[in-house]
């Protein structure tokens, strides 16, 4: 079955498709850096609903090769969710504001604008 059909995101996916690494070809590691998408404390408040959106929306799915990013369909955790979360995390989020702030998206209580 084809998986972007499940979401019909094929198009995007195709536009974000620098956020795959190798073809999905399963490299992932636990201690890849974010090296690729830059950090920059001096904005992460402006950033930060931007932030919020991206790991809002770059959750795992998982399938029968493994957890795989709903948005990109990369392997997951994605660039961009561990981009974002690197940020939270530079901005005070833990864990459980980063579970509540998904719990949030996914109840639709958040507005993107
Ligand atoms: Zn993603």
């Amino acid at each position: 079955m084809p998986l972007q059909q499940l979401t019909g995101e094929a198009a995007v996916a195709a536009q974000v498709s620098t956020c795959k690494r190798d073809g999905g070809s399963g490299q992932q590691r636990d201690d890849d850096p974010v090296d690729d998408l830059p950090v920059d404390l001096e904005r992460v408040d402006q950033d930060l609903e931007l932030v919020k959106k991206a790991v809002a929306v770059h959750l795992p799915e998982q399938w029968p090769s493994g957890q795989h990013c709903r948005n990109d369909h990369g392997q997951w955790p994605c660039r961009l969710y561990r981009w974002g979360h690197e940020v939270l995390w530079h901005a005070g989020r833990r864990e459980p504001d980063i579970a509540e702030l998904v719990r949030r998206a996914e109840c639709g209580d958040l507005r993107w604008s």
